[in-house]
């Protein structure tokens, strides 16, 4: 430390340390009740073919609400859940509502077409993990093919040999498997040659970069004549404009998530959106009748 900045500084400094380290004292102590408080919950994100205008799926995006700390949303808590383990469990709770939620809606005849689950790397190498998904569809009777997995780049150069060996498990099962924020990590091409894959999902910096120039635009393009090239699926995450549509319907992705079409739902918010989007149709065939 240098004299310059004087006693003050140094204790300003030590101070805001404290005050960090401090808040994820806090925070972990109370998502170590969390579970058992039945504090978490799921909302949906809408996913939406971009041709049809039609929803193809969801995402289910883990919500915490603690009597003492409100809403902590999942930048605050997901990483300090994944350094102590509890990811483990809370990722099984967050597997097992996901899928019970889904046979349900598709009982009712929502027509949904897959779910998506983010599942954390220490969540994916758990000696555990296979049979946890495995049990969670059995208990459930969901239909593998409706579970999509979301894994980060990050998995894939971690541990190479184990996780081909998982993921490999896991298309055999039928479940598909997706990477999420595409291009911001390290996976090489000759990585996801290799491995069984069903969709990739173009971050959001690369999509916010679209009104900005050439560049992400470039990225983005690359990627979906990429996908093309490997009969991937293509999913833009955090879709906030109708330029960035244009845009991408222009290039052809396929699939489109964000706020401009719909925020993540409550349980409750994802059954009134379906049965909006049903009458409409309804309303829409009716007028179609009328029309000789
Ligand atoms: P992600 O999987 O990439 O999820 C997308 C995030 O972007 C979500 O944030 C979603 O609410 C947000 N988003 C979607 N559309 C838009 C948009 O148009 N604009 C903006 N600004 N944001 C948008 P959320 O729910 O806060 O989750 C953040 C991250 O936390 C997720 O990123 C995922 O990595 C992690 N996460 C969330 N739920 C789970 C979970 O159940 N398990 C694990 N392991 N991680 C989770
Ligand atoms: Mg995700
Ligand atoms: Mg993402
Ligand atoms: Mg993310």
């Amino acid at each position: 430390f240098s004299k310059r900045m004087g006693p003050n500084m140094f204790s300003f400094y030590e101070q805001s340390m404290n005050a960090d380290a401090l808040k994820r004292m806090t925070i972990e102590n109370h998502l170590r009740q969390a579970l058992g408080r039945g504090e978490f919950a799921l909302h949906y994100q809408p996913q939406f073919d971009l041709v049809t205008g039609e929803v193809c799926g969801a995402e289910a995006l883990l919500r915490w609400h603690n009597w003492e700390l409100g809403n902590v949303p999942p930048i605050e808590f997901i990483s300090i859940a994944e350094e102590n383990g509890m990811i483990v469990a809370i990722g099984e709770w967050v597997m097992r509502t996901a899928c019970r939620q889904t046979r349900t809606w598709l009982d009712q005849g929502l027509p949904l077409q897959r779910i998506a689950v983010n599942v954390s790397v220490n969540q994916f190498t758990h000696t555990d993990f296979l049979n946890m998904v495995k049990s969670i569809l059995e208990e459930t009777t969901l239909d593998p093919q409706y579970l999509e997995i979301e894994i980060t780049e990050s998995l894939l150069v971690k541990n190479v040999p184990e996780t081909t060996n998982i993921l490999h498990a896991l298309k055999k099962m039928n479940i598909r498997i997706a990477i999420d924020d595409f291009g911001t990590g390290y996976s090489s091409m000759s990585r996801l040659k290799e491995i069984p894959i069903d969709c990739l999902k173009i971050d959001k910096t690369f999509v916010d970069g679209i009104a900005i120039g050439k560049r992400d635009q470039s990225i983005i393009t690359a990627i979906i004549a990429m996908a093309e090239g490997m009969n991937l699926r293509l999913i833009a995450e955090g879709v906030e404009t109708t330029g960035q549509v244009d845009f991408l319907r222009v290039k052809q992705c396929q699939e489109v998530q964000g706020y401009l079409f719909s925020k993540p739902l409550s349980t409750q918010q994802v059954e009134v959106f379906f049965q909006k989007a049903f009458s409409l149709e309804k309303n829409l065939e009716n007028t179609g009748d009328d029309v000789p």
